[in-house]
């Protein structure tokens, strides 16, 4: 550019000023690249508030799928309560039923963790049985006195990469009673 001398520092400035401005707007994903995953916790009896704040925790976790309340019609994801152990039937990526089952809270298990750890199942995690609390897939193996409900960086990373790609899962029933006896 033939510009007087002066002005090229200024014009420096300036569009370095821009390209700060723009790269997080570039950075962010644009809403229609987030898929929604409704779930009606209408049957999760006194589990309902847990349910809503493991949504919450995968919500204020992962960019790529939002977790929302089902406002009539059918939910992708129902859940439900009942006396036995807490467990998920994943039909496809963001579609299934979870059972929050009573006999794990009664040894002590952690409500929130257990729904938390249960959305990880729908949202194409499968379990994985380290024995540590930093994991929420780890589930039962980590003990009742754990009850950390946040996914660790490995495990965000899945379910972003899953449904970035639309991945298929195949169908099939997590049982948390199997983790915690074997
Ligand atoms: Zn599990």
């Amino acid at each position: 550019m033939n510009l007087p001398r002066p002005i090229r520092p200024v014009l420096g400035v300036l569009v370095a000023f821009l390209v700060a401005l723009v790269a997080p707007v570039t950075a962010a994903a644009t809403p229609d690249q987030v898929r929604v995953v409704t779930y009606d916790a209408g049957q999760a009896a006194e589990f309902r508030d847990a349910v809503d704040a493991g949504a919450q925790i995968w919500n204020d976790s992962v960019h790529n799928v939002r977790l929302e309340p089902a406002t009539g019609g059918d939910a992708d994801v129902v859940v439900l309560a009942d006396d036995g152990w807490p467990r998920a039937e994943v039909v496809d990526l963001g579609r299934g039923r979870i059972w929050m089952g009573r006999q794990a809270v009664a040894e002590g298990h952690d409500v929130v963790r257990i729904a938390a750890h249960e959305f990880g199942h729908i949202l194409g995690l499968p379990d994985n049985r380290t024995g540590e609390c930093a994991d929420l897939m780890s589930g039962a193996s980590a003990g009742p006195d754990c009850d950390n409900a946040k996914p660790n960086p490995d495990e965000i990373a899945e379910v972003e990469r899953n449904f970035a790609d639309s991945v298929r899962i195949t169908p099939r029933v997590f049982r948390e009673d199997v983790l915690a006896r074997g």
